[in-house]
């Protein structure tokens, strides 16, 4: 065990936005026994336990983490055929948009939306992840799990997994109880691609001169570069040439406010963004901090917002310090003007909150 546990390792390097100080200790976990053998050293030692996958929707401290980090690597990816379907089980280290390609390219459909999103599989079910008009949970079949209580195996059916707009009960309820080590997808063999979103059908018309692309795997594959594209010019696939992309994705989730306080912020701002989902109104986050004062491209030292997405807080060089601070100007200026509290998306490791 001694040599899979290494001690006083960097963490920024770990993270897309490549920011924190070092773990006192990091278990690699390439299987569950690994994972186990993490808890264990966390009992051990008395200090807490961190979970990472990718590291592209966490914020480590500066100070670093003083507790045990266990970064999941379990691999495993297979396809079984049940009718109309397939059920794609993929282990919680595989990386998403490798399970997204090799899916596409069996002519599967239900994910081809989510092409390009960073981290692994593991970290989807924990926040719902999603884009342009698609989410996991709407192909989750169930995800498999290992309770840190009990180091006992739990699998939660889709149902179970309470799945809303980027949250379920691993991030809320369940926060820091459960230990992703499997997700099974079920997808679609009529390869029909979901085209919702307007951008994307405005994208596919440049590109393809057509939204009316058909199915089957081409078509699949050409909303694939349909959403690469629209995803590389807002700087929101990780590209270690592109410094804009050093960052976790959207910094702050869309806020959904009630109908009669989206109402008030209509009456008093022309031209702002919501619209009606369950529980209330999904207000646009960007347009928010937009309308707050703060523009793409503004820098605060060696952070900033992105010049190519309102959303994106990017480290050029700064601390999470640094970091953090900005976010917090932004909540608070939209909080004064709005009265809305913007939700951060990525995870901030931080001492004060470091059981996770
Ligand atoms: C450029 C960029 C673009 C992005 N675009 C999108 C987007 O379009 N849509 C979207 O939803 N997200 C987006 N994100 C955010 C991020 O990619 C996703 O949230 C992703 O699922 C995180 O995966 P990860 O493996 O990197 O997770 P990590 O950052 O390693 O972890 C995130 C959280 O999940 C927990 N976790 C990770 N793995 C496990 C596990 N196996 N078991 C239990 N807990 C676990 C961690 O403890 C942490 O709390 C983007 C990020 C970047 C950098």
């Amino acid at each position: 065990m001694q040599d899979t546990i290494r001690r006083n390792v960097p963490l920024a390097p770990l993270t897309t936005i490549n920011l924190g100080g070092p773990a006192r200790f990091l278990v690699v976990c390439k299987n569950e026994e690994d994972i186990r053998r993490a808890l264990a050293l966390s009992h051990q030692e008395n200090v807490p336990l961190h979970i990472l996958g990718g590291g592209s929707n966490t914020v480590f401290a500066d100070e670093g983490f003083q507790g045990v980090v266990a970064k999941i690597e379990l691999k495993g990816l297979t396809f079984t055929e049940e009718n109309e379907t397939v059920l794609v089980s993929a282990a919680a280290g595989e990386v998403w948009d490798e399970v997204v390609q090799a899916s596409l390219a069996k002519g599967l459909a239900g994910i081809e939306c989510l092409s390009g999103i960073p981290g692994l599989v593991g970290a989807t079910p924990m926040q719902n992840v999603g884009a342009y008009g698609q989410d996991v949970a709407e192909t989750i079949e169930d995800v498999t799990t290992i309770d840190r209580r009990t180091g006992k195996s739990v699998t939660f059916t889709n149902a179970a997994c309470t799945f809303a707009y980027r949250v379920s009960r691993f991030k809320k309820e369940d926060l820091g109880t459960y230990i992703v080590t499997n997700v099974r997808f079920r997808l679609r063999r009529d390869a029909v691609p979901t085209i919702r979103y307007p951008q994307v059908q405005a994208q596919l018309e440049k590109m393809y001169g057509t939204v009316d692309i058909g199915t089957g795997q081409e078509a699949l594959e050409k909303v694939r570069e349909t959403v690469l594209h629209l995803r590389r010019s807002k700087s929101m696939v990780v590209n270690p040439s592109d410094p804009h992309s050093r960052s976790c994705g959207s910094f702050f989730t869309n806020p959904i406010i009630s109908a009669e306080k989206a109402k008030l912020v209509q009456a008093t701002q022309s031209g702002q963004q919501g619209y009606t989902v369950k529980g209330g109104v999904k207000m646009s986050a960007a347009w928010l901090v937009e309308q707050a004062g703060f523009a793409r491209g503004q820098r605060f030292g060696n952070v900033g917002i992105s010049p190519n997405h309102s959303l994106a807080l990017v480290n050029y060089g700064g601390t999470t310090k640094e970091l953090l601070a900005v976010a917090t100007t932004i909540q608070k200026k939209v909080k004064e003007l709005f009265d809305i509290t913007l939700e951060l998306e990525p995870v901030a490791v931080l001492p004060h909150n470091s059981v996770q």
